[in-house]
C-alpha cells in the first residue's frame, strides 16, 4: 500500500496563543507546519518574567476555568499538575467611587445583582439605581432584538449609573473597551439571551444558577504555577518535531497556481494550507492583494492598546494587607489606572512573604496616549496613582513596564455582521483558516479554541 506523498507543511502566521495552539493541533496529528513571527519569544501577549523574586505576568495572567479549551491543552502537553486556582475565598473587587474604596456587592454577577440585602446596604450604587435592579425583575421577555452597545443594554436594565460604576469598570479590565461602542450580542452573548427568555437579566441569573449544580473545588480563574510563559515553552517543545518556527514577519499573503504563497523578507513560501493567526489589523494588511475586500472588512475590526505595570514592594515597607483581588477605577474617577490586582491575594506561588506585587492596568479606550509616556513619566504617574488611591507612599523596588499597542480586539456593535461578511469573503479561499483574538472570543481559551479549529479545517488537504 502507498503511503502517499507527505503531505505540506501549514503555513501558520503568527505565533501567539492561537497560532501555537494550531501548530499544536496539527503536531498531534502528525502534520507539518511552518509557524512564522518575527518576535525572538514566541507567545504573542503571554508573557512571564521573574522580577525580584516575584512570578511577574507581562500580559494575562490567567484563564477562565468554565471554557475548557485551555485545560484540555495543559492536559495534552502534560502540565495538569502545575495548574493552580484563584484564592476564589479572599475574591473582592474593589471599585473606586467618590474618594474611597467600596466593595462590589457580594452576589454580583458580572454586574448583576442576585442577593438583595448586600445590594441594599452597598455604598456603591445610589438608591435610584437600586429601586431600578429591583424592577428590573418585572421585565417581560423581549426577543429579537437588535445588537446595541453594552452601554445602552445596561442603561436600559439598570440606569446609567450601573454602566459608569459596574459596565464600564468590569468591560475595560477585559477589553479595555468602551462600553457605549462594545456589542452586546459578541462581548455578553448571555445577557441577550436572558433578555429574550426572562425579560429580566437578574431573573435569568437566578434560573442559570439554579440549573447548574455549584462545582466543588472549582476556581474562577486558573494558571500555572511558573507562569502562562510555561505554557508558551511546552507548547513549542510540544509542536518542535513537527513545526518549524522562522522568526520573520510575513508581508503579504497571495495566491499561487497550487494554493497560497506568503512573502517575507527574504523568502516566498508556499503551501495549499494556511493559517493567519495574527491580529485582524495584521491580517488585513497581509491579504490587501489576495482580496481588497476581506482585507477592508478585516481592517474594520478595532483594536485597543494597554499596558501592564507590575510594582514590587519590599513588605516591610508596606504594613497594610490588602484583603482583595483588586480594584477597577470607574472612568469619572480615574487619572491614569484603569485597574489593580493584588497578586498575593489572587494567587499562591507567585510572591514571596517578604514582597508586594500590584499589577496595574493602564491604556484602554481612550488611554492609548499612555503607551508613549516614558518610564520616568509611567513611574511618576503610576505611584501618584497609588498614592491617591491606596495612600501607598512606599517606594517601589522594581517598576516593570509591558506595553502591548493594538493587543486588544473590541468587538464594536455589529461585530457578528463583521464576521459573516469576512467568513462569506474568506470561503472563496479553500485552505484558508484565521484563527485569534479579533473574531469569537479574546480570552486564552477562546483563542486556543480558533487555532485549534482552524487545524481541524485544514484536515486532509
Ligand atoms: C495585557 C493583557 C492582559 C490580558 N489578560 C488576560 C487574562 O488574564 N486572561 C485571558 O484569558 N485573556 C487575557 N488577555 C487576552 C488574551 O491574552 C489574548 O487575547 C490572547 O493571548 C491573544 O492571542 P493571539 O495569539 O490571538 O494574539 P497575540 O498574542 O497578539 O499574538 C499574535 C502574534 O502575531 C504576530 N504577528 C503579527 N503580525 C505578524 C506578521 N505580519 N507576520 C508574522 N507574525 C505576526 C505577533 O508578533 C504575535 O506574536 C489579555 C490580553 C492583554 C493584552
Amino acid at each position: 500500500m502507498s503511503s502517499g506523498p507527505s503531505p505540506q507543511p501549514t503555513l501558520i502566521i503568527g505565533g501567539g496563543i492561537s497560532g501555537l495552539a494550531a501548530a499544536h493541533y496539527l503536531g498531534k496529528r502528525g502534520e507539518p507546519s511552518i509557524l512564522i513571527d518575527p518576535c525572538s519569544r514566541l507567545g504573542g501577549v503571554i508573557q512571564t518574567n521573574t522580577v525580584s523574586s516575584c512570578v511577574l505576568e507581562a500580559g494575562p495572567d490567567s484563564f477562565l476555568s468554565a471554557k475548557p479549551e485551555a485545560m484540555e491543552l495543559i492536559r495534552d502537553l502534560g502540565l495538569a499538575d502545575e495548574v493552580i486556582g484563584s484564592n476564589d475565598h479572599q475574591r473582592a473587587t474593589w471599585i473606586w467611587r467618590d474618594g474611597r474604596m467600596v466593595p462590589l456587592p457580594d452576589g454580583l454577577m458580572m454586574m448583576v445583582p442576585t442577593r438583595i440585602v448586600p445590594t441594599v446596604r452597598s455604598s456603591l450604587l445610589s438608591w435610584g439605581t437600586k429601586f431600578r435592579m429591583g424592577m428590573e425583575l418585572l421585565r417581560g421577555p423581549k426577543p429579537g432584538q437588535p445588537d446595541r452597545s453594552v452601554g445602552e443594554f445596561i442603561e436600559d436594565h439598570y440606569g446609567a449609573e450601573a454602566v459608569t460604576y459596574l459596565a464600564e469598570p468590569l468591560l475595560s479590565g477585559v477589553y479595555g473597551g468602551d462600553p457605549y461602542k462594545l456589542s452586546v450580542q459578541s462581548v455578553l452573548p448571555r445577557f441577550v439571551e436572558m433578555e429574550a427568555k426572562f425579560g429580566s437579566l437578574t431573573k435569568g441569573t437566578l434560573a442559570g444558577m439554579a440549573a447548574v449544580p455549584k462545582r466543588e473545588g472549582g476556581t474562577l480563574f486558573r494558571t500555572l504555577k511558573r507562569g502562562l510563559g510555561s505554557l508558551v515553552e511546552a507548547l513549542e517543545k510540544a509542536s518542535a518535531p513537527h513545526c518549524r518556527v522562522i522568526r520573520e514577519q510575513a508581508i503579504a499573503l497571495t495566491r499561487d497556481a497550487d494554493g497560497y504563497a506568503v512573502r517575507l523578507e527574504n523568502e516566498t513560501l508556499h503551501s495549499r494550507n494556511v493559517i493567519v493567526a495574527a491580529p485582524a489589523w495584521a491580517a488585513s494588511s497581509l491579504v490587501t492583494s489576495l482580496d481588497p475586500q476581506l482585507a477592508a472588512a478585516l481592517g474594520r475590526i478595532d483594536y485597543s492598546s494597554s499596558m501592564t505595570i507590575g510594582v514590587i514592594y519590599d513588605r516591610e515597607d508596606v504594613p497594610t494587607r490588602f484583603k482583595a483581588f483588586g480594584f477597577l477605577v470607574p472612568k469619572p474617577e480615574r487619572e491614569h489606572l484603569l485597574a489593580c490586582t493584588f497578586i498575593d491575594q489572587k494567587f499562591n506561588d507567585r510572591v514571596p512573604e517578604d514582597k508586594l506585587l500590584l499589577r496595574c492596568f493602564l491604556g484602554g479606550a481612550g488611554g492609548e496616549g499612555m503607551l508613549s509616556l516614558s518610564e520616568a513619566e509611567l513611574e511618576r504617574a503610576v505611584l501618584r496613582d497609588l498614592d491617591r488611591l491606596l495612600g501607598l507612599k512606599a517606594k517601589p523596588v522594581a517598576f516593570h513596564v509591558s506595553r502591548w499597542p493594538r493587543s486588544m480586539a473590541q468587538y464594536n456593535v455589529g461585530h457578528a455582521k463583521l464576521l459573516d461578511e469576512i467568513d462569506g469573503r474568506r470561503r472563496a479561499y479553500p485552505g484558508l483558516e484565521l484563527a485569534g483574538n479579533g473574531y469569537r472570543g479574546i480570552g486564552i481559551p477562546d483563542c486556543i479554541r480558533s487555532g485549534k479549529e482552524a487545524a481541524e479545517l485544514n484536515r486532509g488537504r
